[in-house]
Parts: structure tokens; sequence; C-alpha cells
């Protein structure tokens, strides 16, 4: 009933002619009908990318917006931006914006609000250290990441959620399918105790952390896997085509 989502987090990576990976990516996705294929470029490529994917099942995504609308916020970019270029969705709370800029769940929550607003799609990131995982607190941090992030008013159309685990991103360590399970099993149960079944059961989970198309076939056999947020193997059309062909 959730259909599938590969989702590329170029993060600051890519410039004009990169846009070709966006072409190469319009025959993958169209031979996979059950799966949403969707790139976040940097911001400068947003608009490029839009008319690049012009046609093609590809959507495009900003990587952050800011809380506000519009006003005195030098080098920020807001939701309506976002849109107002053609962008359907938008990443919100990742890790590296939480450890570079500061992030805290309440400001994420208030992007959430504003990406609402301007009619983006949310996708909200969530997941623990190191340190935290072995301290055996994964559960409790991703917990509270959830409820201080999550604003009340979520639907299965207007978010997402990734887990990635801040050790598995870009290091080629990747949780055991256990380990992923046991996450995704939990952050659907919040969702259903806060939300509701109806609701709980709608929104999608995406795993996100040195996903490729090597491992991406295990990955998506765990429960409650709905798709990945992928960063290196989504720059390049060959291998996050090969993610898309593992989910469809
Ligand atoms: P990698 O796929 O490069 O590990 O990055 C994951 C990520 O942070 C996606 O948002």
């Amino acid at each position: 009933m959730r259909r599938k989502l590969a989702a590329g987090n170029w993060k600051m990576n890519g410039l004009r002619a990169a846009l070709s990976e966006i072409e190469a990516l319009a025959p993958k996705a169209a031979a996979a009908p059950g799966c949403d294929v969707l790139i976040c470029p940097p911001a400068t490529l947003i608009a490029p990318a839009v008319t690049a994917a012009t046609g093609s099942e590809v959507m495009i995504g900003g990587q952050d917006c800011h809380a506000e609308a519009s006003g005195a916020h030098t080098g920020d970019i807001s939701g309506l931006m976002l849109r107002d270029a053609g962008a359907s969705h938008v990443i919100l709370g990742h890790s590296e914006r939480r450890e570079d800029h500061g992030e805290r769940s309440e400001d994420v929550h208030a992007k959430v609000e504003a990406a609402w607003n301007a009619d983006l799609i949310a996708i909200i990131c969530v997941g623990e250290s190191l340190d935290q995982r072995e301290a055996q607190n994964t559960l409790d941090i991703v917990g509270a990441q959830m409820s201080l992030s999550i604003p009340d008013g979520v639907t299965g159309l207007n978010t997402v959620i990734a887990y990635e685990p801040v050790w598995a991103i870009g290091t080629g360590k990747v949780p055991t399918t256990d380990q992923i399970g046991e996450v995704h099993d939990f952050m659907r149960a919040r969702l259903e105790r806060r939300f509701g079944a109806g609701v709980g059961r709608s929104v999608r989970l995406l795993y996100g952390g040195s996903v490729k198309a090597s491992n991406a076939g295990e990955i998506f056999r765990v429960s409650n896997v709905d798709g990945a947020l992928v960063g290196g193997a989504s720059l390049k059309a060959a291998e996050f085509g090969g993610i898309i062909e593992a989910l469809a």
C-alpha cells in the first residue's frame, strides 16, 4: 500500500555537467512504475534539474529550507522558493545540518511546517551517533528526535521519515538487517501510537547510510523499509538505477 521511494541526496556535489545524470535516470524511473524516484541536488541546480527531468517520472527536491517564507536571512532559501523552482520534496534535519549548522529538532519541526505550507513533502531525518548506539540509546534517541521534529498534521502524503544512523553515512558501514528492522519497526509503532493506525501505516520510512546497488536488495527486504535515502551512490545514474531496480 505504501509506494516505494528511491531518494538521492547529492549534498554539496554537482555542477551543471551532472544534469546529464538526471536525464539518464528517466528510462530507469520509467521502468520502475511502482517506485517514486527523487533527486535532491544542490540549490543551484534545482531549477535546471527540474527542466532536465521534464517529461520524466523523476522528481526534484531541496536539501533544506528556512522556517520562514521570506525575509532578511542571507544565504537561506525558503520552502516557497523551492516550490517555485519546481521542487516537490525537501530533506529536513539531516545529521549534517544538525551537526554543521547546530539544527535542533525544534528547528526541524518549524522547517517541516514551513515545507508543508509551501506544499512540499518533508523528508525528516533521524538517527543515532556511534556513541549513542554503543551506549544502547538508539531507540531513545530516535524516539526523541521523532517526537520533537515531527509536527502534528502528518499524513502519508506530506511526510516521509528517513532513518540514517550517523555512523553509517559515507562510511561503508551498514547496520545489520536486524538492526535496521528493529529501528524501523520501532518508528512504525511510534507513528501509529501518535497519529493512529491509518496515518501511522501510511507514512513511508526510508533507510539511509551507505546504500549501494549491491546491498539495496537485502535492505529493502527488511520490514517497514519503504525505500532509501542515498548519498554517494545517487550521484551516478548507473549506480542509482541499480538501487531503483532493487526497489521496483
Ligand atoms: P551515503 O549514502 O553517502 O552514505 O549518505 C547517506 C546520506 O546521508 C543520505 O542523506
